[in-house]
């Protein structure tokens, strides 16, 4: 399924199946997570796509061929790969172990040949092992939602009591993580949302409401995965003195102008921007001892459009997962 052009539907194509380089793997994909990003992406809201493209960097798949430098895994191994795709590991954020802000950087159904597709190649260096104890489909989620979810939540450091703002994919598996921790979530949706509410609550929230409400106890941090700026300032009108307010998402729509009062007694606002690969290797051993489960609804791939449309319109419930063998059967 590939973008052609920024805002018109993703086609169905067959396309010869890409050969590996030197340092990189053909993975036969058995699933691939949907993930905000690839709607923004199709809708033309990030600058400068590959044209045409393969979206998707939630992949799992299994190993078929290697490039003639690529030893790190068996034929047959399962592999995720994420959306960090390729870094430069020479520029200054490389070397000063920022490699998510490489001036460099490929990323994965985006400016390089994702998941929506029944063959991908990636670089082997930038992939992961995937623990035995999830189906390809529920492991999918975990490589963006999980990660990148991951690294927002740890840019929260020890807070305690912990809002998160849109109650999708990286928040069904990050409030588990909190509560694993021993923190509490408050969870704020959409208004009215009952079934994203009890949703969150089923996974341990303490507390959920509306965006526009206020938690019951001042929260020490908060993260807005959600992409409406709108919630900045009503996230920073819910944290006590010195909270912290991290924006997950790689897009939002314009913040509006707030009173200073709302920053004031240092509370901080941040963004998150990619992951690195450490970022990976400390999620996967957290997700295995939790252990996180990550609700999915499977999809054909050649459903892709509609999962999308579903996406944008607050119909998923986790996550949504395409799985190319079943378009082609
Ligand atoms: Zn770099
Ligand atoms: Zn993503």
């Amino acid at each position: 399924m590939i973008v052609e052009k920024p805002r018109t539907p993703l086609r169905a194509v067959e396309i010869p199946t890409p050969k590996p380089g030197a340092n990189e793997i053909l993975i036969r994909i058995s699933a691939c997570a949907v993930c905000r990003t690839d709607l923004h992406v199709v809708d033309g809201e990030l600058p400068s796509p590959k044209l045409p493209l393969v979206p998707g960097h939630e992949i799992v798949g299994t190993v078929v061929e290697r490039g003639k430098n690529a030893h790190r895994y068996k034929i047959g191994a399962r592999v995720g790969v994420p959306w960090l795709g390729w870094t430069c590991g020479k520029c200054k954020f490389c070397l000063a172990d920022r490699e998510n802000l490489c001036d460099r950087a490929l990323f994965t159904g985006y400016t390089r040949d994702g998941g929506y597709a029944e063959f991908t190649v990636a670089d082997e260096r930038f992939c992961f092992p995937i623990p035995e104890n999830y189906s390809d489909a529920e492991a999918a989620p975990l490589l963006c939602a999980g990660l990148i979810g991951f690294r927002s939540y740890a840019k929260t450091g020890n807070a305690k009591r912990l809002g998160i703002y849109g109650f999708g994919a990286a928040a069904h598996i990050i409030s588990q993580v909190a509560k694993f921790q021993k923190r509490e979530v408050y969870a704020f949706t959409r208004r009215g949302d009952s079934d994203a509410q009890q949703f969150a609550k089923s996974l341990g929230a303490v507390w959920a409401g509306d965006s526009e409400s206020l938690p019951p106890k001042k929260l020490e941090a908060a993260i807005i995965f959600a992409p409406v700026g709108d919630l900045v300032p009503l996230a920073l009108k819910a944290v006590d003195k010195g909270g912290t307010v991290v924006c997950g998402g790689i897009h939002m729509s314009d913040i509006p102008s707030f009173s200073y009062d709302l920053l004031w007694e240092e509370r901080s606002v941040c963004s998150v921007a990619n992951l690195t690969r450490r970022d990976g290797e400390d999620f996967f051993k957290i997700a295995s001892r939790v252990p996180i489960k990550t609700t999915v609804e499977v999809f054909p791939l050649a459903q892709a459009n509609e999962v999308l449309d579903k996406l944008r319109h607050g119909k998923i419930h986790g996550a949504a997962v395409l799985v190319p063998m079943m378009a082609s059967k």
